[in-house]
């Protein structure tokens, strides 16, 4: 059988490809070395409970179309991210809201809070250099020593000095009683977990799993007129130009006899008194009453290779090697790179989604 495409990867990137080419009536295979599809987004069904084997994926987008898109492939539940955050015990509302300044400075209005901040933020003068000098500058020094320094040093692996301010665009900062992590106005968990919607994605498409494209690539190359590899770039050349970093994670899936453990989906473990960042009770996702329940711990750890790269590490260093990987996959002739790992992007769902379709569109076009 040949194929128009060979996709590397049965992530979401490649699901969204693969149906995007499949409905316009190209043949697929898709391959990928683990032995599930679903890439990160997977999910797995234990006591009842969809399990996120690869930590807390919260679909949530600022654009209707896209919202629309996911609903094809499942029903959304109204979950709304509203972690907290335990520093040496005591429960912080995240992201930095009035209920966190309240907590934090025992200050009641949004005229308080702004004083406080501003009254902190004056040891920043001029532009913020790095992470710290950035959080600094938007909520003061005590959110950042209870709230971000260490929970982000534990994260990264590194002094928030040497960090850039990047990352911490990423978290709102509000002068409202308002704890939903997010800003999009769509958000939800999939009813039936991630891994059901993937299965749907690639419908009418040859899926193999446990198949290392790259230990095999000409063979499986020749399968198809084209090829969509979404794997890490720097492996696919065999990092002969050098490595570029990635922080890597590790679970620790914990069963347990209890209907309610943690009250919440995700609590933050801001202080170096834990060695994981995160715990994970999956259940709340769907809100769950099942008897039992799952909790995961989330522990961030050095990549290396042949270690599982989660977050690339998207400073100047790496930024600029992944350019000149990013200049010879541009001159493939029949390869496309795509998704987190193909293209060293820190995505949220919706990015991944939105890029997907686009690829789609761009190789219809040609
Ligand atoms: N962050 C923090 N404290 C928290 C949560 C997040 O300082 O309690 C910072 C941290 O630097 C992290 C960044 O915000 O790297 C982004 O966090 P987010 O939860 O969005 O990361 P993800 O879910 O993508 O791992």
């Amino acid at each position: 059988m040949h194929y128009d495409y060979v996709i590397v990867g049965a992530g979401l990137f490649g699901a969204v490809f693969a149906h995007e080419m499949r409905t316009r009536g190209k043949k697929i295979l898709v391959v990928d070395r683990r032995s599930h599809i679903g890439g990160n987004c997977y999910t797995e069904s234990i006591d009842g409970i969809n399990v996120h084997k690869y930590g807390a994926h919260i679909f949530r987008t600022s654009r209707r179309e896209i919202w629309e898109y996911m609903l094809r492939f499942a029903d959304f539940n109204n979950f709304v991210n509203s972690p907290i955050a335990n520093f040496h015990g005591k429960i912080y509302n995240m992201p930095f809201n009035m209920n966190t300044f309240n907590r934090i400075w025992g200050v009641v209005t949004p005229a308080e809070a702004q004083a406080k901040i501003d009254e902190q933020r004056r040891e920043i003068v001029g532009e913020p250099r790095n992470l710290e000098e950035k959080a600094i500058s938007l909520v003061g020094r005590d959110v950042y020593e209870i709230l971000i320094k260490e929970y982000t040093e534990k994260q990264w692996g590194r002094p928030c000095r040497e960090l850039p301010a990047s990352i911490i665009r990423r978290l709102p900062v509000r002068l409202i009683y308002d704890n939903n992590y997010f800003n999009d106005p769509y958000q939800g968990i999939p009813k039936g977990g991630y891994t059901a919607i993937v299965e749907k994605m690639l419908d009418g498409c040859d899926v193999r799993l446990g198949v290392d494209y790259l230990a095999d690539r000409e063979k499986l190359s020749n399968l198809a007129d084209r090829v969509l590899y979404t794997g890490a770039i720097d492996e696919y050349y065999g990092r002969d130009m050098g490595s570029l970093e990635y922080r890597s994670l590790r679970f620790e899936h914990k069963r347990m006899a209890i209907r309610n453990f943690q009250g919440v989906a995700v609590v933050n473990y801001t202080s170096f008194a834990e060695p994981y960042t995160r715990s994970i009770e999956h259940k709340h996702f769907e809100f769950g009453d099942q008897p039992t329940t799952v909790v995961s711990y989330e522990y961030p750890f050095e990549w290396s290779p042949g270690v599982e790269p989660y977050y690339p590490i998207n400073d100047a260093r790496n930024q600029a090697l992944y350019e000149k990987y990013r200049q010879r996959a541009a001159a493939e002739p029949k390869t496309v790179f795509g998704g987190r790992l193909g293209t060293y992007r820190y995505t949220d769902m919706q990015d991944t989604v939105i890029a997907a379709l686009e690829l789609a569109n761009k190789e219809v076009a040609k």
